[in-house]
């Protein structure tokens, strides 16, 4: 079951009457390589582009390596917090048996705002001094077979990044069982409808048959406080497009006080506190869907125009 199929994702409905109602991992990694260009996304919206088709097929095929993917639609608002509560529990159970585990929601806050994610992989690698740890993997998808720019690993650093402290707070108890009933209003009983349960297979029907909803989402906390310990190494694995073979491996690291930085000055745009700021590298508006209606942009091809036009 993907978080994506159910509409808790963080792509959609990111205000609620002008106030944010939530931000994405992806969405805030975004504003690293154009905030002007993620600020036109959420204003035009962007259709699918080819490459971001192929790159959702190898990301369930990664997933499907795992397990079967179970996709589920939902219409309710009870449906949607159950197939989620029913994702993470089953994702963070193959965790426990494989010590691996793909697409895995996750959600807390940062700087009072609610953030959802899903992360790619964790996984437990062995450290140089033996010690086992819990080691969050992006994969990403390339058209070219050219290592990424500067800018694209920093916008994907910032996006494990995020992942990291989400489930930092989620292991620490930081955001807590309550904290996630608040933040999806979730009723005290939570009913799955006859329409989830004919989506679902066998093996979930008769968990949510002995386990209630709200005591599942007592056991996913229970698993995730007793997650190993996390590794602050980040590791991004960009892909080629046709073949998968690998085009780059990245390993950075988390850092919290350059994160706490990073998040302080992207935050702001999602509480209103600023602008969108303009594009720093101007590179980056060659490969842009948004060029015709950016101010930047327009701004600096009249400005190019003109001095052309006086030579
Ligand atoms: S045209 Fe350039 S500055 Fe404008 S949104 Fe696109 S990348 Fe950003």
């Amino acid at each position: 079951m993907s978080e994506r199929e159910h509409n808790l994702d963080g792509n959609k409905d990111e205000f609620f009457q002008g106030e944010v109602h939530h931000v994405s991992a992806s969405k805030i990694a975004d504003q690293f390589w154009c905030e002007m260009q993620l600020h036109l996304k959420l204003q035009l919206g962007l259709e699918p582009t080819p490459e971001m088709i192929k790159g959702s097929e190898i990301h369930r095929s990664l997933e499907e390596e795992l397990g079967p993917v179970i996709e589920v639609e939902v219409t309710t608002n009870e449906d949607s917090i159950i197939a989620y509560i029913l994702q993470m529990y089953s994702k963070l159970v193959t965790f426990n048996t494989l010590q691996v585990t793909r697409e895995l929601p996750v959600i807390g806050k940062i700087n009072g705002v609610p953030c959802l994610g899903i992360i790619d992989q964790i996984k437990i690698e062995t450290d140089n001094e033996g010690k086992k740890l819990l080691v969050i993997t992006d994969y990403k998808t390339r058209k070219s077979r050219r290592a990424p720019t500067y800018e694209q690993k920093r916008r994907n650093r910032i996006q494990m990044q995020v992942y990291w402290h989400l489930l930092s707070d989620l292991k620490s108890g930081k955001f807590s069982e309550e904290m996630f009933k608040d933040y999806f209003d979730m009723p005290e009983k939570l009913i799955p409808s006859e329409e989830l349960l004919k989506q679902l297979p066998e093996e979930q029907i008769k968990l949510l048959e002995v386990t209630p909803p709200p005591e599942l989402l007592t056991k996913v906390f229970e698993i995730l406080r007793n997650l190993p310990e996390q590794s602050f190494e980040l590791h991004a694995i960009y892909l080629h497009q046709e073949d998968r073979s690998e085009v780059c491996n990245d390993r950075s690291l988390y850092h919290q006080e350059s994160f706490e930085v990073d998040m302080d000055w992207a935050l702001g745009y999602w509480k209103g506190e600023r602008k969108p700021s303009d594009c720093p590298q101007t590179w980056m508006c060659k490969f842009c869907q948004f060029s015709d209606n950016c101010s930047y942009f327009l701004r600096e091809y009249l400005k190019d125009k003109k001095i052309k036009e006086e030579k």
